[in-house]
């Protein structure tokens, strides 16, 4: 039977193995997923020694980019965004990539049905999460993606790191004045239920604001975006379409991902 784990730390919440063994039902497919603990000292070793006889892993906080040690070939995604959250083990070499930016577009553009062509896109943070997904919104040709910070420095950073390749400029907290028509939190305030300092007149024209976590309750972020008029969601959807583009690179098939989201949900709502 085919080997597949998750590594992080922690990595007790991680639904990935409930992902995976739903996607394989599917189709027919026999696999073990389980998860695996690591710290930083022994995540190469643990990952390593899994792929010995393991064929996937997937790799979630604060290894991301760890991972690029582990990896003998990179995708250009995972190059350019310096981050891993896919080792696949073929032919003796290991591949990394990085889905994560994929499962967000495929969320917001097929399960919400909102397009980002031509739109104004604000990211809200400059951390690992935000720099995963800023090449697959690019590739959707929005009208501009901007970066808001904490640290404003990071931001600045981020939208160079990306010059290239998008339409991006950063701008500070206080300089937020005008609407958005997607507003992604990629930041993690609302782990620790932390609201953001944002002007609500960026709400004023949102279709969408996306928070990348997700949970049982509306996050502080969604609470002040719907109660300034805009359709807020969370990142449940993106969790499962990035495992469900992981298990494209590993199986050669794309899961059906609305059922799964959904009863991911109900573990959601029956555990909290
Ligand atoms: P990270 O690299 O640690 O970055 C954290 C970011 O949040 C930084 O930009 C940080 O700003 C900002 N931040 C933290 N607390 C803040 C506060 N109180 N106010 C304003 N900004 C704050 O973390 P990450 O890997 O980017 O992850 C961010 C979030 O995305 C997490 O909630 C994670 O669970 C989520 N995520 C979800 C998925 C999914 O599949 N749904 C996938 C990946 C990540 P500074 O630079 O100023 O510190």
């Amino acid at each position: 039977m085919k080997q597949f784990a998750v590594i992080g730390d922690p990595i007790a919440h991680s639904k990935s193995p409930d992902i995976h063994s739903a996607f394989a039902a599917q189709f027919g497919i026999q696999l073990t997923y389980t998860k695996l603990l690591a710290d930083k000292q022994r995540f190469v070793t643990i990952t390593t020694d899994f792929l010995t006889q393991g064929v996937g892993v997937n790799i979630t906080l604060p290894f991301k980019e760890d991972a690029l040690r582990v990896a003998d070939e990179l995708s250009d995604d995972a190059k350019r965004i310096g981050a891993v959250n896919t080792l696949t083990k073929k032919n003796g070499l290991v591949k990394g990539a990085n889905t994560d930016g994929v499962g967000l577009v495929r969320d917001i553009r097929d399960n919400y049905g909102v397009e980002f062509t031509n739109k104004k896109v604000l990211v809200i943070g400059a951390g690992g999460a935000s720099k995963g997904i800023i090449l697959p919104i690019a590739r959707e040709n929005p009208q501009l993606i901007m970066v808001v910070n904490r640290t404003d420095e990071r931001a600045v950073l981020l939208a160079k790191q990306f010059a290239d390749y998008a339409k991006i400029s950063a701008i500070t907290f206080d300089e937020l004045k005008t609407a958005f028509d997607i507003v992604i939190n990629a930041t993690s305030a609302s782990l620790s239920g932390q609201k953001l300092a944002l002007n609500p007149d960026i709400f004023a024209k949102t279709t969408l604001a996306y928070d990348m976590m997700y949970g049982a309750k509306p996050t502080p972020f969604m609470q002040l975006a719907s109660q300034h008029g805009a359709m807020a969601v969370d990142g449940l959807g993106m969790l499962v379409e990035q495992a469900a583009e992981s298990f494209n690179i590993w199986h050669g098939v794309l899961p059906d991902t609305k059922s799964v989201i959904s009863q991911i949900r109900a573990m959601l709502l029956v555990n909290s």
